[in-house]
């Protein structure tokens, strides 16, 4: 799968994926990650991306410009199934789209700043706008970073233990169970004795319980789904 992001700071980017499961999955080819830099786009002598707001106001609002070009560039090279819009009026982001977008071969996404973008480049290229949740950023990189993150942890081969992914918190509408490793008693605070049994059936059973029973403690509403 590969991602097209499309944003002004793009040194704000270079770590996210440069680590662990996002690298990994880039070296072995699972997904592409191209960050390109809006400014690159600009056409005016100052390379800016953005004015003043019509109507007044505070705040300034990125152009049209140096995103049209940018994504009318890449849109010449190849299909997008979609144009992400990264914004806090969007859709909420949950495991069920990034389940979703993890079928996806090619995704553009778009990077605010400031005030946010001039609402034509919504209108006429976006089909996708997501909020990582009720609060606001100050640009949609670590919106980005996020959104990312959670969708390529999915496609299949990413994660070397594929069940990992599975038994997530969300991804069966349970939060996860709680979990242990060594030393299996620490200063008198052990270990729950069933997880070291050996018994694979109560073992699961007793993961599956204490999902169930997390789940109803702290987000009784994800039971009610
Ligand atoms: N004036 C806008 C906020 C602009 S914040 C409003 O009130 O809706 C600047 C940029 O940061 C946004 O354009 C968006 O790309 C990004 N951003 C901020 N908070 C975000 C969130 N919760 N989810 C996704 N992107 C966000």
């Amino acid at each position: 799968m590969r991602f097209d992001i499309i944003s002004v700071l793009p040194g704000l980017l270079e770590s996210p994926f440069a680590h662990s499961i996002l690298q990994r999955a880039q070296k072995k080819g699972i997904s592409e990650i191209v960050v390109h830099n809006l400014r690159d786009y600009s056409t005016s002598k100052q390379k800016s991306v953005d004015d003043y707001p019509y109507g007044g106001g505070s705040g300034m609002v990125m152009t049209i410009p140096p995103f049209a070009a940018c994504i009318e560039k890449l849109k010449s090279e190849r299909e997008y199934d979609e144009v992400i819009f990264m914004s806090p009026d969007g859709e909420t982001l949950n495991q069920a789209i990034a389940n979703q977008l993890s079928g996806k071969k090619n995704v553009i996404i778009l990077c605010g700043h400031y005030k946010g973008i001039d609402q034509r480049i919504r209108d006429i290229y976006v089909t996708r706008e997501i909020s990582i949740g009720d609060y606001v950023l100050s640009g949609g990189e670590l919106p980005a970073a996020v959104l990312v993150d959670a969708v390529v942890r999915l496609i299949p081969g990413v994660l070397s233990d594929e069940t990992s992914a599975l038994s997530d918190s969300f991804q069966d509408g349970l939060l996860d169970a709680p979990v242990y490793t060594r030393p299996a008693d620490w200063n008198g605070h052990k270990v729950p004795d069933i997880l070291l049994s050996g018994n694979t059936p109560e073992i699961e059973k007793w993961r599956f319980d204490q999902a169930v029973e997390r789940t109803r403690a702290r987000r009784p509403d994800l039971l009610d789904e």
